[in-house]
């Protein structure tokens, strides 16, 4: 028997009248209406819909099929020919999938206070992944619970502070494991036996299941750990590839000699930084350097430390005979950078299918039980990834295959089935169109626009025309240095500010950044307007926390 939500959709019409109805003083509640033959008043079914949200940890754009086999994705299709995510292409298929989808600060703290307030890292606090977010000023969730919202927050959260604004959350502590997870709520801690990417998902699944006959729409945000480091698969993903070549990014062997010098200084490469044993579950032996890198986080270690015996052997017996063959063969200079990064790849790409088969279940579910019509289902990743790009792993960097998000929205009857946009959009963005999906009016502080119209393909004709991006975290692990950067649809342009060095690409001519003409003459004026209209975003975003002076280059373009 099909629930409350699950008739068919109204007529657009009928939406609007609802959602202005809910935009009214008293939408906190469920709307009512006066009968029509003055009978007493009776509640109006609550036609807003319900909002799934899944988001995951460092999930590249290019490793979703969707994005890597469009033939207009500016990078990243060396890897079209690898089936990592047939349930998110389904979404793509059925939903509309955002091209040039980026975020504001390339980093898993930051990126999720963003998501949640919609304002700039400057604005809402959180700069660095050692900040702890200020969980007291105005997030979405928040918003739509006080509109009638049941909300739950299922999974990753990273901020430090406790959630707040849900009804029901569970949350990993910090990074969280990867097996046999502890979770922590309002009750306290508990541990989960299996892989992360199930746990959190049966968990989702089992608050869904709690709404099916409630009277009020929902917001569920699902929250995967993965496929962040140290990317540890569920067993079942183990063989996926596992005697195969997948293809190598035609960058890998990136020597950064155009880059400005402080590319050059950070410590994110494939060749000397991602770990034989740490990252890559090589086992170690007598005369190895083990646990030295610098940039190890120690969570890597005690996640293989919580398997069970069962679990840990069925680890080891994959990986044993793969150790010993790579012992066997011992690879050098470029033949071990080759090989690290099948290594690398293979259980990125199968800690993506633990989360692709997330949202399959999800799908499913919501099909099952006749929500699917009045569900947006949003599936985005906090930041982009280097999978090999560039000889690189990580992140933090506002060059693209880092600044990307994958963003791609269901929205049964209102968004087109299929279709990709190529506006500028950030995570700024997500805070406002949750809002708007919902009917709550959107705070007058909050900095990103709500995507609704572009959804609905009626794009605004003021909509922006660049992005802002800010990084801050240095010196720090993978010593990317802080900067500052404008993006237009042709144009980036970058300042590393604390050292005053720039890079300017023509993403048009080189989609991979490989030429810096940042001090062509021939670039020198379009460097000068972009370098202007930065100034002009810091100031409309109000952010002053940039260092240093303007240089007189600059100044006289103004
Ligand atoms: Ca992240």
């Amino acid at each position: 028997m099909p629930t409350r939500r699950a008739r068919s959709l109204p007529p657009v019409r009928a939406v609007r009248a609802v959602l202005l109805l809910a935009l009214a003083p008293a939408a906190a509640g469920t709307p009512v209406t006066t009968g029509t033959n003055g009978t007493a008043p009776q509640a109006a079914p609550d036609e807003r819909p319900n909002i799934v949200f899944v988001f995951s940890d460092d999930h590249a754009p290019h490793a979703i099929g969707a994005y890597a086999r469009d033939e207009a994705q500016p990078y990243g299709r060396w890897l079209a020919g690898v089936d990592a995510t047939p349930n998110l292409d389904r979404l793509a298929a059925q939903g509309v999938r955002f091209r040039r989808s980026f975020c504001t600060n390339s980093i898993c703290g930051p990126s999720r206070a963003v998501v949640l307030t919609g304002k700039h890292s400057h604005a809402n606090g959180f700069m660095n992944n050692g900040n702890r977010f200020d969980g007291d000023q105005p997030t979405f969730p928040k918003l739509l619970r006080a509109a009638g919202y049941r909300t739950a927050m299922i999974g990753k959260w990273h901020l430090g502070s406790d959630p707040q604004g849900f009804d029901h959350w569970e949350v990993l502590p910090g990074q969280g494991q990867y097996y046999n997870p502890v979770l922590v709520s309002a009750e306290g801690r508990r541990e989960v036996e299996g892989h992360c990417t199930d746990v959190v998902t049966d968990l989702s699944i089992e608050w869904l299941e709690q709404q099916k006959d409630s009277d009020r729409p929902f917001l569920l945000m699902c929250q995967h750990k993965a496929p962040h480091r140290t990317w540890m698969p569920a067993l079942r993903h183990l063989e996926l590839w596992a005697d195969e070549a997948l293809p190598e990014p035609p960058t890998l062997l990136d020597d950064h000699a155009d880059d400005a010098p402080g590319a050059r200084r950070q410590e994110m490469t494939i060749r000397d930084h991602l770990d034989l044993f740490y990252d890559l579950f090589v086992t170690p032996q007598a005369g190895d350097a083990v646990g030295t890198g610098s940039s190890l986080d120690a969570s890597g270690w005690r996640n293989l430390e919580r398997m069970t015996a069962e679990q840990r052997a069925a680890w080891d017996a994959h990986w044993g005979p793969r150790n010993a063959a790579f012992r066997a063969a011992e690879p050098e200079g470029d033949d071990l950078v080759r090989w690290k990064q099948q290594r690398y790849l293979k259980n990125y790409l199968r800690c993506v299918r633990g989360v692709d088969e997330s949202v399959g279940r999800i799908l499913d579910w919501l099909e099952a039980n006749g929500l699917a019509e009045n569900t947006v289902v949003v599936y985005s990743s906090d930041q982009g990834f280097y999978l090999g790009d560039h000889g690189w792993y990580d992140k933090r960097w506002m060059y693209e295959e880092s600044l990307a998000m994958p963003l791609i929205v269901r929205w049964p009857g209102r968004a087109a089935a299929g279709a990709v946009d190529d506006h500028l959009v950030q995570n700024l963005d997500y805070a406002p169109t949750f809002l708007e999906l919902a009917g709550v009016p959107v705070p007058e502080d909050v900095q990103g626009r709500s995507l609704v119209p572009l959804l609905e393909g009626r794009a605004p004709d003021d909509w922006r025309d660049a992005i802002y991006y800010h990084y801050y975290e240095y010196p720090s692990v993978h010593m990317v240095p802080r900067h500052v950067g404008i993006r237009t649809e042709r144009w980036k342009l970058i300042h590393y500010y604390p050292f005053d060095e720039w890079e300017l690409f023509d993403l048009e001519r080189d989609p991979d950044e490989l030429r810096n003409l940042f001090g062509d003459p021939d670039h020198a004026e379009v460097a000068a307007h972009l370098a202007v209209r930065l100034g002009r975003l810091q100031e409309a975003y109000g952010d002053d926390t940039v260092t240093g002076t303007v240089p007189e280059w600059i100044e006289a373009y103004r």
